[in-house]
């Protein structure tokens, strides 16, 4: 590697995305489809989806695709031998290790959703590679424990999370991220982590509970997977958030304090002890937090539109409401809590969320799930990422015992 991070002797990226068929890897392929002289793609991964998988390979040429599922591989393999088309064919969670910690990499875009993304962007983190994190389930679950892997690394770690992104681009250039004291140092007073209050803002309790998967689904600023739409829709999202922000940027809680903007063109703001504060604004599009993190340091065009401030109806703030949105409160608190709170919440969200979406409960349900698995934990300080497993993957038994009983 040369003393740019994350760039290779020709000059050129070589990128694993994992996750690639999701719509962050959506949005990723298409901001490196726009620069193919600065990036190669050298992995490409899913869970099931065969066929988006294979249009990418047929786009990209990547020298792996990895499927985690190993019947949809056996599938991709064939079809891509008949396409003649070279890229090698491999399945499960080794194989995802294996391509985001592969020598020839530079740079991992994390963004497989929930836990199952844990080992592999781990595994880039501990490989010094420059790491762009989406796959948020991954600081929450274990994030002292990521973050002293880094510590201990090579690793650039960029956040792809429109906020953090945000936070990021308002922060100093020459702060490091391995050290909190140098926060206090650049006179950093505290985070303002924006959020749009997702689609049931201005919804009754009685409303919300009632809510469908596709009324939770159809955010008003933003087009996303279906696991952080529900998020997004419960303000989940923005708990999940918290404890990312809390752990990326060495923050005392208190730091950290969440403004609902409806609008989404704030991505967040950086208050100052002197009173400024640094905004990062823009179309809500992935592709820009997205173009940053891949071009980092410098900047490339992304695709996305100008901000036209001629046709803004003005932007507006307000206090979330944790009465009608009680997950983000769950959230908030687990953050000051030994760090097995934030993974029993994350791992209960995961099952309650997907549970919703299958229908087997409402709405309202997934914080009664969320409220009776935390009621149950006692929480610990984890210390090794197999306490994060073995405490994941309680809370998921407990979970589905919970939602069973529903
Ligand atoms: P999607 O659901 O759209 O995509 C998820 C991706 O992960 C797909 O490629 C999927 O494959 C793959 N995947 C799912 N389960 C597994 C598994 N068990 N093992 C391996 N791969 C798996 O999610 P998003 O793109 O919306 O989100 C991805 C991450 O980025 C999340 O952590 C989210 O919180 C974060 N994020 C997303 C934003 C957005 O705008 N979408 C914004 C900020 C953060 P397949 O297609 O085969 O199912």
């Amino acid at each position: 590697m040369s003393d740019v991070a994350g760039e290779c002797s020709s000059g050129q990226q070589m990128i694993t995305v994992l996750g690639s068929t999701g719509s962050i890897g959506v949005s990723t392929l298409d901001v490196v489809a726009r620069h193919l002289n600065k990036f190669s793609v050298f992995a490409l991964t899913a869970n099931t989806n065969v066929d988006m998988l294979e249009r990418q390979c047929l786009s990209f040429a990547p020298a792996y695709a990895v499927m985690q599922d190993e019947a949809s591989a056996n599938v991709l393999r064939q079809r891509l031998s008949s396409a003649n088309i070279n890229t090698e064919v491999l399945a499960g969670s080794d194989a995802l290790v294996s391509v985001a910690n592969d020598n020839a990499v530079d740079t991992v875009m994390a963004a497989i959703v929930g836990a199952a993304g844990l080992l592999p962007t781990l595994a880039a983190v501990k490989a010094d590679k420059k790491v762009l994190l989406a796959n948020k389930e991954a600081l929450v679950m274990a994030g002292s424990l990521f973050m002293n892997a880094l510590s201990q690394s090579r690793a650039t770690l960029l956040p792809i999370d429109s906020e953090h992104n945000a936070i990021f681009q308002c922060l100093p250039n020459n702060l490091d991220q391995r050290n909190s004291a140098s926060y206090d140092m650049a006179g950093v007073k505290k985070v303002l982590l924006t959020g749009s209050g997702g689609p049931f803002r201005e919804w009754s309790s009685e409303a919300i509970e009632k809510a469908t998967p596709d009324q939770a689904c159809n955010h008003p600023n933003w087009s996303m997977g279906r696991k952080i739409s529900v998020d997004s829709a419960s303000l989940m999202n923005k708990g999940l958030e918290f404890i990312e922000a809390r752990w990326l940027f060495g923050l005392s809680p208190n730091n950290i304090e969440v403004v609902i903007h409806p609008q989404s063109i704030i991505h967040s703001m950086v208050e100052y002890n002197d009173g400024s504060v640094l905004a990062q604004m823009g179309q809500p599009d992935m592709r820009t937090p997205i173009a940053h993190a891949l071009a980092w340091p410098v900047r490339i065009e992304s695709g996305v539109e100008s901000l036209d401030f001629m046709s803004l109806n003005g932007l507006d703030f307000e206090r979330p409401d944790l009465e009608r949105f009680p997950a983000l409160s769950l959230a908030m608190s687990a953050a000051s809590q030994p760090s097995s709170a934030a993974t029993v919440l994350n791992a209960a969200n995961e099952i309650a969320v997907d549970a919703f979406l299958n229908g087997a409960i409402g709405f309202g349900q997934i914080i009664t799930v969320l409220e009776s698995v935390l009621a149950s934990a006692n929480f610990i300080e984890l210390d090794s990422i197999d306490a994060v497993i073995d405490a994941d993957l309680y809370a998921r038994k407990m979970s589905d015992a919970v939602v069973a009983s529903l």
